[in-house]
C-alpha cells in the first residue's frame, strides 16, 4: 500500500493535504476536506483562527485532492468496514465549489452498492452563482444548506459574502433544489432529505475575535431562529441550529490522541467534554 494513504486512524494524509479528518463526536462519520477556498467570509467561521481544527490541520496549501485520491483515501482509511456510516463533504471551505470532483466521487461510492454508508454534503450554496446543476441530489443522503440568516441584510452582515446578491443566491438555489426535490418525488425516485442550518450567534464571546471586532459587546448580530425556522418550513424542510464551536483547538485534541481514535473504537475519554453538539 502507498505509505501515505497508510491507515491511521480516521485521518489521512497525502503529500501535505488532510483529506480526510473527523468530528470527536460523530463516530462513524468521516469528513472530506475538499477545498479550503470559500465564496463567503463569516464572521462566525473557525478558519479565521487558522486551519487547526480539533487538532488535525486542514489547509490544503493548494493541493486539492482530485476524486480518485479521495476515493483511495476514503478506502485506505476505512477499508468501508460497517463502522463507517457516513460520509460527509464539509471543510474549511465550499465543497460545492468543486462539485465535478465531489459528484465523481459520489458516483465512485455508489458504485459500490455493497456499501451501507450515507452521503452528506454540507453546503453555503453560493456556487449556485456560477454553476447550476443538480445532478448530485441523485446520489446524496442529506443536502444541508447553510441558511445563517431570515433576511439578505443579516445574511451579508453575517457572511461577507464576495458575490453580490448572495442572499438572492441562496434562495434561487433553495427554491431550484426544492422544483428537483418535487420533480423526483413525483416520478418515485430517490431524494435526499434538505436540511437548512443556523449558527446561534448569541454566545459572542465564542466567536472568533476577528469576526467580531467591529461589534461592540452585546452588539453582534444574531439571526432570528423563529423566523429561520418559518423559512425552512415553508420549503417543507427541517431547520438546525448549531452551536458555537468553543473547545475545537483546545490542547488536548492533540495528534497523538486523534491517532489513537479509530472508527471501530470507543469514544475517547476527551470527547465527554466536547462542546460540539448541533
Ligand atoms: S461558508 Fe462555511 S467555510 Fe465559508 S466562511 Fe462561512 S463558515 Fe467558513
Amino acid at each position: 500500500m502507498d505509505e501515505a494513504l497508510r491507515p491511521r486512524g480516521v485521518t489521512t494524509q497525502v503529500g501535505a493535504a488532510l483529506i480526510t479528518y473527523f468530528l470527536p463526536c460523530r463516530p462513524g462519520a468521516i469528513y472530506v476536506n475538499v477545498t479550503d477556498h470559500c465564496l463567503n467570509d463569516c464572521r462566525f467561521c473557525i478558519r479565521r483562527d487558522g486551519p487547526m481544527f480539533f487538532g488535525q490541520d486542514l489547509a490544503l496549501r493548494d493541493a486539492y485532492p482530485d476524486a480518485d485520491t479521495i476515493v483511495r483515501a476514503l478506502t485506505a482509511v476505512t477499508g468501508w468496514g460497517t463502522e463507517v456510516r457516513e460520509v460527509v463533504f464539509c471543510g474549511m471551505g465550499e465543497p460545492l465549489l468543486r462539485y465535478a470532483c465531489v459528484l465523481a466521487v459520489c458516483k465512485a461510492i455508489r458504485a459500490m452498492p455493497q456499501l451501507g454508508v450515507k452521503i452528506r454534503i454540507d453546503t453555503s450554496g453560493m456556487h449556485w452563482a456560477g454553476l447550476k446543476h443538480l445532478d448530485l441530489l441523485d446520489y446524496i443522503d442529506v443536502l444541508s444548506v447553510s441558511l445563517n440568516a431570515e433576511n439578505a441584510k443579516k445574511y451579508d452582515e453575517l457572511c461577507q459574502p464576495q458575490i453580490p446578491n448572495a442572499f438572492g443566491v441562496l434562495m434561487n438555489f433553495l427554491n431550484a433544489v426544492k422544483c428537483y426535490e418535487e420533480d423526483l418525488r413525483a416520478r418515485g425516485l430517490h431524494y435526499p432529505e434538505v436540511r437548512l442550518s443556523v449558527v446561534d450567534t448569541s454566545e459572542e464571546s465564542f466567536i472568533p475575535a476577528s469576526g467580531r471586532e467591529a461589534y461592540g459587546k452585546g452588539c453582534f448580530p444574531v439571526p432570528d431562529l423563529a423566523a429561520c425556522k418559518r423559512i425552512a418550513s415553508d420549503f417543507g424542510w427541517s431547520l438546525v441550529v448549531k452551536r458555537l464551536f468553543r473547545d475545537s483547538r483546545d490542547e488536548r485534541w492533540i495528534a497523538r490522541s486523534i491517532e489513537a481514535l479509530c472508527l471501530r473504537g470507543p469514544r475517547p475519554e476527551a470527547c465527554a467534554g466536547c462542546s460540539y453538539r448541533h
